[in-house]
């Protein structure tokens, strides 16, 4: 494509995106219902519950509905066209690799990222307000009012407001957020953040429903990188020219709900139905265009958390870039460094878990290995698959 009109192409995108979160208010399908903005455990323990959970029901109801039907579309082209579709690279989300017992590291992550959902969600309630100085990116969520007051990621997206709070608390937002940004990086987006589960689960069930994933080449990489930027200029500039993020952002439409509040983002809502229907065919999709992972990922070069390669060992077979959710290239290409670390990477290891030789590829921690390739566990996935 031309720079021109890639150029073009983009500037329509960015100017679509800004243009729906500055005004969804104004859309006929937008209603906020904030007159019910409470919460608590009586509430989520009675029948009530159960009404306020109706949108995320019609949510999941959506995604199914437009995920058998984009199953179908695809069957229908791939029988008209098979010339273009098979240009299409399908995910069978393992690489080449066989299906492995879980090593401890996989099952300490889930167990994680369930625990801190639970917590965003339910936390609050449960251990109180004394959770809001917890200023740790995507895991404040104003919206749960009664849980996370002093939410870094709202004032991430409204800095504007920043400056009316008294010095104390701008010191906590930046204090927190920045420590836990550098502690952590983006291991916060592998471990701690609700809508990365989200999309890990839908990605477990197009697994076990055996649906093939669509696997996006350097070239779909490329176009969506500047609806990334889009999205972080709108995020970090819609508060300087009075506009709201939180207008359209997807998590809006599923945690305050869960929280037992009676509302409805319909723009939120709709744009979650593609968070899903996206998670689902392509792993962690939403997440290479989050503008917050985005500006973690600024950091995530001198964070704590680091992927280490041994280039010796490693026999460039390409099974980490093939399981690699976030498309990073250079795990498989880099032939020198040993610190392979990519600002977009999430600290998920499943380009450690898929490789097949001892030691080439490792998370670490402080310098600590903490996970680690390991060829005796992937023949052990082949052996098992020999055995069925
Ligand atoms: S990229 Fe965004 S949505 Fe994805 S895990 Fe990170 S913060 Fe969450
Ligand atoms: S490089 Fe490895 S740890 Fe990082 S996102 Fe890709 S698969 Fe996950
Ligand atoms: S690091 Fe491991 S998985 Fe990646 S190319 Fe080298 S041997 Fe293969």
């Amino acid at each position: 494509m031309k720079p021109i009109k890639k150029i073009i192409i983009t500037s329509v995108i960015c100017i679509g995106i800004a243009l729906l979160a500055y005004f969804a208010w104004l859309f006929p399908f937008y209603e906020f219902t904030s007159n019910d903005f409470t919460t608590s455990i009586e509430k989520i323990m009675s029948a009530e519950y159960i009404k306020t959970l109706v949108p995320l029901f019609i949510i999941i109801s959506l995604a199914t509905a437009g995920i058998i039907i984009t199953v179908f579309i695809r069957k229908f082209l791939a029988k008209k066209d098979t010339s273009r579709f098979s240009k299409v690279r399908t995910d069978r989300s393992r690489g080449n690799s066989p299906k492995q017992k879980p090593s401890i590291f996989m099952v300490l992550r889930w167990i994680i990222m369930i625990i801190f959902a639970f917590m965003m969600i339910w936390g609050g309630l449960i251990f109180g307000l004394k959770m809001a100085s917890l200023s740790i990116p995507v895991l404040s969520c104003p919206w749960n009012t009664e849980q996370m007051t002093e939410s870094s990621c709202y004032y991430l997206s409204h800095l504007n407001e920043l400056v009316e709070l008294p010095w104390q608390n701008i010191l906590l937002f930046l204090g927190s957020t920045i420590g836990f940004t550098l502690l952590l990086g983006r291991a916060i987006c592998g471990f701690l953040c609700p809508m990365g589960l989200i999309q890990d689960i839908t990605d477990k069930i197009r697994q076990k429903t055996k649906i093939e994933g669509i696997k996006m080449n350097d070239k779909m990489y490329e176009a969506i990188a500047p609806v990334k930027w889009c999205m972080v200029l709108i995020f970090v500039g819609l508060c300087f020219a009075g506009g709201n993020f939180c207008n359209f952002c997807p998590a809006v439409a599923v945690s305050p709900i869960l929280a037992g509040m009676s509302t409805s983002l319909y723009v939120s809502g709709f744009l979650m139905v593609l968070v899903l229907m996206g998670g689902f065919f392509k792993r962690r999709a939403f997440c290479t265009i989050c503008p917050l992972g985005t500006i973690m990922g600024f950091f995530h070069k001198i964070s704590l958390f680091r992927v280490k390669k041994d280039c010796q060992s490693c026999t460039e077979c390409g099974a980490c870039y093939e399981a690699c959710p976030m498309g990073i290239k250079m795990i498989y290409t880099e032939r020198e460094k040993a610190d392979v670390t990519h600002a977009n990477c999430i600290m998920c290891g499943e380009c450690v878990k898929c490789c097949p030789e001892d030691n080439a590829l490792s998370l670490t921690f402080a310098g600590k290995k903490i996970y680690t390739s390991s060829r005796r566990k992937i023949m052990s996935g082949y052996e098992q698959e020999g055995k069925k």
